[in-house]
C-alpha cells in the first residue's frame, strides 16, 4: 500500500461521502493504490452509519475505527496512526478544508526528494478574527520561547509522511497528545509548502475560544517546564518586595511613630500573597495531574470496532442491514 489517508471525524455525517468522492477523484488515475483510515471518534450524528455505508460499497479501500465515546481528534490520528499501513501516511480533516489534491502534491513532493521525511501544509491565507489572530501569535510566541521544541505559526496538522516518521509518533504514548508538538519533537526533515483553507463543506467546527485556549495550555505544559520555574520567581520576587516593604514600614515607624490605621493595606497584601500561592499551585497542579493521569497508564482511546477491509468477509455488514437500521 502506497498511501493512507487518516480521517478523523467527529460529527461529519454529511461529509464523509463526499470526502471520499473527492479522495477517488482527486486520485484518479494517480497510478498508485491507497486506502482511507476513517476514525469515528464517538460521532452523535449518523457518521458512523454513514462510514458503514462507505465500508460496506467500498468504492476504494476504506477502513473504519469507531471509538466508544469522543476522546477528542489527537486521539483519532493516533488510532488512524496505528490502522494505517501505507509507506505514506497522510493526515487530513473529513470536511474538505484541505484537499486531497493537494495530498497528490505532497506524495509527489516525497517520491522525488529522498531528503524530505515529512511535507507539511501551512495556511498562506487565515479567514479569522483580528483577536483570535492576537492571541494564537501570543501563544506560539510563548511556547516558541518556553519550550525546547519550535513550532510555526501556521503550520497545521495536514501533512503527510513517511512511515518512519508515523512509527516514531507512535512511541510517543502520552496520554496529553499535542500534535504540532509531537511533530516537531520526532525532528525530521520537513518541507512546509502553502495552502488556503477551503470553506467547510457542511456541519460545524468543533473548536471554540475555550477549547484553543485548553489546547494551548496542554501545548505549553507538555512540552514546557517553565512555567514551574515561572513560580519560583514570582515566589522570588514577591519575597524581595516583601522585605523591601517591610524595611519601608520600619523606617516609616521609627520616623513618624506607631499608626495604628493600616486595615487597608494589610488586606491588599493578604489577598496579593494569597493570589500568588494559589497561581503558583495552579501551576504545579497542572503538571502533577498530567503525572497522575499519566500513571494510570490507560489507553489513549477505546475503539468498539475495527472495519477493515483486508478481513471484510468476517465484519462486512451487508448494506441490506444498514439499510433497514
Ligand atoms: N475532530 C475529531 N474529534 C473532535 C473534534 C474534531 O475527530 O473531538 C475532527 C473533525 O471531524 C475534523 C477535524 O477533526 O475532521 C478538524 O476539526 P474541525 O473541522 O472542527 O476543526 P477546524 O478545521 O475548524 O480547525
Ligand atoms: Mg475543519
Amino acid at each position: 500500500m502506497k498511501l493512507s489517508l487518516v480521517v478523523p471525524c467527529y460529527n461529519e455525517a454529511e461529509n464523509v461521502a463526499a470526502f471520499q468522492q473527492a479522495v477517488i477523484d482527486a486520485f484518479a488515475g494517480c497510478g498508485y493504490d491507497y486506502e482511507i483510515v476513517f476514525v469515528d471518534d464517538g460521532s452523535r450524528d449518523a457518521t458512523l452509519f454513514n462510514l458503514k455505508k462507505l465500508f460496506a460499497v467500498q468504492s476504494c479501500p476504506v477502513k473504519v475505527v469507531s471509538f466508544s465515546r469522543n476522546f477528542g481528534k489527537e486521539a483519532g490520528l493516533y488510532a488512524g496512526l496505528q490502522h494505517a499501513s501505507g509507506e505514506y501516511i497522510s493526515l487530513i480533516d473529513a470536511d474538505l478544508q484541505q484537499r486531497p489534491e493537494i495530498v497528490r502534491d505532497m506524495v509527489k513532493l516525497l517520491d522525488e526528494h529522498a531528503e524530505y521525511d515529512v511535507v507539511a501544509a501551512y495556511q498562506d491565507r487565515r479567514n479569522e478574527g483580528k483577536v483570535l489572530s492576537f492571541f494564537k501569535k501570543s501563544f506560539y510566541s510563548i511556547i516558541n520561547k518556553m519550550s525546547t521544541v519550535k513550532l510555526r505559526s501556521d503550520a497545521s496538522d495536514f501533512r503527510t509522511f513517511r512511515r518512519s516518521v508515523a512509527e516514531s509518533i507512535l512511541h510517543l504514548g502520552e496520554y496529553h497528545r499535542f500534535s504540532k508538538g509531537i511533530f516537531s519533537w520526532v525532528g525530521y526533515e520537513t518541507c512546509f509548502i502553502p495552502y488556503t483553507a477551503c470553506q467547510r463543506l457542511a456541519g460545524q467546527t468543533k473548536w471554540n475560544f475555550t477549547k484553543l485556549l485548553n489546547y494551548a495550555i496542554e501545548g505549553i505544559i507538555g512540552y514546557s517546564t517553565a512555567p514551574l520555574r515561572l513560580a519560583t520567581y514570582l515566589g522570588g520576587i514577591t519575597a524581595v518586595a516583601a522585605v523591601a516593604y517591610l524595611v519601608a514600614e520600619i523606617i516609616k515607624t521609627l520616623v513618624y511613630g506607631i499608626e495604628v490605621p493600616g486595615y487597608a493595606s494589610l488586606i491588599v497584601l493578604i489577598l496579593f500573597f494569597a493570589a500568588i500561592q494559589l497561581i503558583c499551585i495552579g501551576i504545579i497542579g497542572e503538571y502533577v495531574g498530567r503525572i497522575f493521569e499519566q500513571s494510570k497508564h490507560r489507553p489513549i482511546y477505546i475503539a468498539k470496532e475495527v472495519l477493515d477491509y483486508q478481513s471484510k468477509a468476517e465484519q462486512a455488514p451487508e448494506m441490506d442491514d444498514l439499510n433497514k437500521k
